[in-house]
């Protein structure tokens, strides 16, 4: 699959179109008990500034939560928030994501970091060619062309991140599950083992368990009742919002991206083309 820039520009026209007009004509509301999970990939320094202003934005309306929260959020019937919850996570482990966390620092946001243990373990040469062929076979060579945009956070990297209250999870051992495709025993290898080489890399315990791609595809039944299992918390790709002290194993994320100009983020925040996601969610939860 090639990238193609004009289908590419005219999708973020037109979620632009709908982002100002749902933002600004109709108006968009949550209620101070919501979740919004925010997912982000990767964040090219170029685009610091950007990401600057889209904090900025998310500052002002949200409560912004860090990871550690989670536990209240979900688990303490006494949590209670003046604004609606925010919080931030970045999927895929690289090594650019350092500029986003040079970002948040400004404004004391701990975020949450989902990690591919084979991509971190992989030889520094090949690391580019790991991302391509697992992560990301479509490149957008004007957002991503630094050597940053296509390395892995290493463990020590991730340590420094912890001990400034960051938090790491689980995203897979090597971001290649396709569920129909895949064995209870490949599933075992690529949902559990992958907590326990992040747990033995960095010497803590894991919660949290994000799936790869679509979550519609990576995870069947089987999986599902692994990631159960072995983790606290699972963030899904299915976008909305969520509610207080409810499926804290079907946690639904926004996907933004560092470069995204406001109108295509007003569109991500918003509400209007939930709907026809429900489906897809209330099939997930039947499995
Ligand atoms: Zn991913």
């Amino acid at each position: 699959m090639k990238y193609n820039p004009k289908i590419h520009k005219l999708n973020h026209v037109c979620k632009s179109i709908i982002g100002y007009f749902e933002k600004f004509i109709c108006g968009i509301t949550y209620s101070n008990n919501e979740l919004i999970v925010l997912n982000y990939h990767s964040t090219p320094k170029k685009f610091n500034a950007n990401f600057e202003k889209q904090v900025l934005y998310l500052k002002d309306r949200f409560n912004i939560i860090s990871p550690a929260d989670l536990e209240r959020y979900y688990f303490d019937s006494s949590w209670k928030s003046n604004k609606p919850a925010l919080i931030f996570s970045f999927d895929d482990g690289l090594k650019n994501n350092l500029n986003a966390v040079s970002v948040l620092e400004k404004f004391n946001i701990k975020a949450l970091f989902f990690l591919v243990p084979n991509f971190i373990n992989s030889e520094k040469n090949n690391q580019k060619e790991f991302y391509i062929t697992n992560i990301r076979p479509v490149i957008n060579k004007e957002i991503d062309s630094e050597p940053d945009d296509f390395t892995a956070l290493s463990w020590p990297d991730l340590k420094l991140l912890i001990s400034k209250g960051h938090e790491v999870g689980a995203h897979t051992l090597s971001h290649n599950l396709i569920a129909q495709n895949s064995t209870l025993q490949n599933s075992t290898i690529e949902i559990v083992n992958c907590k326990s080489v992040i747990e033995k890399a960095l010497g803590i315990k894991i919660n949290s368990f994000c799936s790869i791609n679509n979550t519609a595809l990576s995870v069947a039944k089987k999986e599902k009742l692994l990631i159960e299992e072995n983790y606290k918390y699972h963030f899904t790709t299915f976008p909305g919002f969520n509610a207080k002290r409810k499926d804290s194993m079907l946690i639904k994320r926004r996907n933004v991206e560092s470069y995204w100009l406001m109108g295509v983020f007003y569109f991500a925040l918003g509400k209007m083309d939930l709907y026809r996601w429900n489906k897809k969610i209330n099939t997930y939860k039947d499995l």
